[in-house]
Formats: C-alpha cells, sequence, structure tokens
C-alpha cells in the first residue's frame, strides 16, 4: 500500500454514517432487517443495476415470500423468475441455499458471517452485508463499489485482482467498522451509497462528498487513476446453430441445459456448435438436411462471452420414440420456465410470424 494514512480513522465512519442518515438511500424495497430479504436482495445486485433489481426484486418476494417458500419451489419456477437477469447459477444456488436453510439450520438463518459463508452462492462480502444489515453484527462489506471508495479515499494504487493487494483492504475496512453495533445498518448502506451515488467510476461527485475533506484522491486529483484499473477479461467467442424443432401442435423441442456453464439450468433448444452436429441431431427427428430451414445469424452478448447464433428451423409431422432427454413444450408452458431471454423472445417471433412452419 502506499498510504500510511490508515491511523486514527473513525472519521470514516463517522462521516459516512451522518451522511448516510441525512442524504443516503432509504427506499430501497429490500432494506429491511429480514435476512432473507437482504440475503435474496444481495444476490441479485451482484453483477446487476439497482434499477433491473427493482423490477425483479418485488416479483420475486411476492412468489416466494419466505426461505420456506423457496426451498419448497421447483427449480424451473425459480430459474424462470430469473429469466433475463443473466447469471443463472446465482439462482440456482440460491434455491439450493434456501434448502440448506431449512434443512440444516432449521429454517432459520445463522447470525454470524462464518455460518453465513457456508450457504451456497454466498461469499464474505454477501455474509457480511446479511450479518451487519440483520444482526448488527460488526463486519465488513467489501464489494467493487468499496474497493473504489477505498482505494481513492487513502491514495492505495495496487492491483485488484492480487489476493495479497485485496486482503490488505479487508483489513482496511475491518479497520473502518464503527465500534457501535447499532451503526451498522446504516454504516453498511452507507458503504453501499457512497460508491453507488457519489464516488462512481466516472465522474465521482466530490463536491457533496463526506469524505473530501480526508480524500487523498480528491486531494492529489487521482480519482481518474484510482483505483487501478483491472487487466480486461478477453471475450470468448462462442457459435452454435440453434435448432428449433417444431411439431404440428406448435410444440417446440426443449432440452435442459446442463447445470454449468452458458445458460446453465435453463431450458433451451438444442444447441449444437457445428453443422454436422446439427444433421446428426435432425436424424434423430427424421429430418433430412434439406429440410433445415437456415434463418439469419445474430449476435448475443454475455459477460465474457460473445455468442454467435444461427438458428435453424423445422418442422415435423410424425415424430419418431426419441431416446434422448428432452420435452415437446408449447408456449403457454414454456413461458413459465426459466428460458433464456433471446431465446424466449426469438421463439415469440417466430410464433407470432409463420416462418412457414406449422
Ligand atoms: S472525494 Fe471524490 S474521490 Fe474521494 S471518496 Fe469522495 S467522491 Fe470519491
Amino acid at each position: 500500500m502506499t498510504s500510511n494514512k490508515t491511523e486514527n480513522t473513525t472519521w470514516f465512519a463517522e462521516n459516512l454514517i451522518a451522511w448516510q442518515r441525512q442524504y443516503g438511500r432509504h427506499d430501497l424495497p429490500w432494506q429491511s432487517s429480514d435476512p432473507y430479504r437482504v440475503w435474496l436482495s444481495e444476490i441479485m445486485l451482484q453483477q446487476t443495476q439497482v434499477s433491473t433489481v427493482r423490477d425483479y426484486y418485488p416479483r420475486f418476494i411476492a412468489a416466494f415470500p419466505t426461505v420456506q417458500a423457496l426451498a419448497d419451489a421447483d427449480e424451473d419456477a425459480v430459474l424462470s423468475l430469473w429469466q433475463g437477469l443473466g447469471y443463472y447459477s446465482r439462482a440456482r444456488h440460491l434455491h439450493n441455499a434456501a434448502k440448506q436453510v431449512v434443512n440444516d439450520f432449521g429454517g432459520v438463518f445463522p447470525q454470524t458471517r462464518i455460518q453465513l459463508e457456508t450457504l451456497r452462492g454466498v461469499g464474505r462480502s454477501t455474509a457480511a452485508a446479511i450479518a451487519a444489515f440483520a444482526f448488527n453484527k460488526r463486519e465488513t462489506i467489501l464489494d467493487g463499489n468499496v474497493k473504489r471508495v477505498l482505494c481513492r479515499v487513502f491514495a492505495l494504487d495496487g492491483d485488484l485482482n492480487d489476493k495479497t493487494f485485496t486482503d490488505q483492504l479487508w483489513a482496511l475496512a475491518e479497520k473502518l467498522l464503527p465500534e457501535n453495533e447499532t451503526d451498522m445498518s446504516a454504516y453498511t448502506q452507507g458503504l453501499m451509497d457512497l460508491g453507488a451515488t457519489l464516488c462512481k467510476r466516472n465522474k465521482p461527485e466530490c463536491a457533496v462528498c463526506p469524505m473530501i475533506n480526508h480524500c487523498l484522491a480528491y486531494r492529489h486529483e487521482q480519482q481518474a487513476q484510482l483505483p487501478r484499473k483491472k487487466t480486461a477479461t478477453p471475450v470468448q467467442e462462442v457459435f452454435w446453430y440453434w435448432l428449433i424443432i417444431r411439431r404440428g401442435d406448435g410444440a417446440v423441442w426443449l432440452e435442459k441445459r446442463p447445470a454449468k456453464g452458458i445458460w446453465g439450468g435453463l431450458w433451451c433448444v438444442p444447441c449444437v456448435d457445428g453443422f454436422q452436429a446439427a444433421l446428426d441431431y435432425g436424424a434423430l427427428f427424421g429430418v433430412a438436411a434439406e429440410e433445415w430451414q437456415e434463418m439469419p445469424p445474430f449476435k448475443h452478448r454475455l459477460t465474457h462471452r460473445l455468442l454467435h447464433i444461427t438458428p435453424l428451423l423445422v418442422a415435423v409431422d410424425a415424430v419418431p420414440s426419441l431416446s434422448i432427454s428432452g420435452q415437446w413444450l408449447t408456449a403457454a408452458s414454456w413461458t413459465d420456465l426459466g428460458l433464456p431471454k433471446p431465446l424466449a423472445a426469438y421463439l415469440s417471433k417466430i410464433t407470432g410470424k409463420n416462418n412457414g412452419l406449422a
């Protein structure tokens, strides 16, 4: 670390708490001391904008108002409500963690950060957020926003991919915690609010920031340099054929994707990466090569992948008995399942327009 300004840091918590109470966010639908609600919102907010979560969260809570209700739910129902949020492993972990709370903790959330970290999909920062908001525990969060604030306030120029540096950030964040447990909720919300509303990645609003008199990045005009930029993760290109096989009654052949990988656990049309594989798959349905109708390709961007998708359509009449796993599903039923968003949109489009299919 390049800063020695880590002594006598009580001003950090004091300024943050006072600012949060007066100017912070108090109207987020998940602000609560209910660990289930805090946990759900924290998982949804990973990799997802607050504005998007504001839309999804109430529907999810309405469908699964308690951890017991979530644990009892069918996985497809959970994935369906997650449809469009991306990172579907979060939804599967959420579902499994709800079962853990019910089976291992008698349906009551554990209160310590260490116990909370035993739940599927719950890392240290998420566990700390639940422990702080729900149980007033003196545990610190350290998500991307908080790292940015700390690197700027204390002028810490380190590699955020480097474990030694992030360990030092954790130690600093712990040191900054307020003494009084009853301040933990305002303090933790303040950390989130400061990074989200003032100390933004671009154009931080230093003039109204409660840290302005202490912030070294502000003093030395280093806001644009701190935190040090991470090396960009290369985007992986994936080339797929979507095999859209429709029966005379309009049902489409869908299979459940493997739990790991792109759209893990969602229902999807078969995705193959070569034309020969498409022909081989079609042969299982008695489809000849010339029967496939190739549609214009399109691209779909995931965080670290760029999908190049070429839909192949075919209508089948007499369907042989199949030894592969999958189901014929109609529009009425696939809307209740977790389908990848671009596929749901594409199927709606071709169902609306009759592409020469039955
Ligand atoms: S003064 Fe500016 S750079 Fe420093 S913490 Fe506040 S918003 Fe961020």
